[in-house]
């Protein structure tokens, strides 16, 4: 099955700074038959768990979590880069290899104790996802889990994320 997928992916090599390789996932965007397969067997692997709302993380994380939701009739929330969401925002930063990042959410976007399931397109080092997942219990709701399109194993991105089980249809 994930065979199948990856071929809606193209590598893009020293994208965007030299010895990345950038998956890019614009291939699965223009078959509408294929993303709605991806779109099922990732509601396939979540669809079992109690989920309040799916968080999407800017920005392609956005297109997955709101299929997803769309698909199991649950809210989605975004997780945005600074500056971009209006009112009160919590936020949180997180270091890159070079540097650091912050995610933001509306201050009232969850409840205490609602259930929250990260979403992006890849997973790499794991920390974009960390930082999400921490935001989100500084909100005082909990994190559910995780689920991507695409994990890149050898990274290990998963040692980050214990809050919950790590779901992901390709991986590399
Ligand atoms: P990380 O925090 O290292 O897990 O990086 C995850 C974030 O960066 C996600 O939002 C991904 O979209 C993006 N990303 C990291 N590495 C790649 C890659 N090789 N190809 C595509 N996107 C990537």
């Amino acid at each position: 099955m994930s065979e199948d997928f990856s071929s809606c992916l193209r590598d893009i090599p020293d994208f965007p700074s030299p010895g990345i390789i950038f998956k890019d996932i614009s291939p699965l965007l223009a078959n509408p038959q294929k993303f709605t397969e991806v779109i099922d067997a990732m509601a396939k692997l979540i669809e079992n768990q109690e989920i309040d709302y799916l968080l999407g993380i800017d920005s392609r994380g956005f297109i997955f979590a709101t299929a997803l939701a769309q698909k199991l009739n649950l809210g989605m929330v975004m997780a945005r880069k600074p500056g971009k969401l209006p009112g009160k925002v919590v936020s949180q930063s997180y270091d890159l290899e070079y540097g650091s990042a912050t995610l933001e959410i509306q201050e009232d976007a969850f409840n205490a104790g609602d259930r929250v399931l990260v979403i992006d397109d890849v997973l790499a080092t794991g920390g974009t996802a960390r930082a999400a997942s921490d935001l989100v219990e500084k909100m005082g709701a909990k994190t559910a889990g995780y689920a991507f399109f695409v994990e890149l194993s050898f990274l290990n991105g998963k040692q980050l994320l214990e809050s919950g089980p790590v779901h992901s249809l390709v991986k590399f």
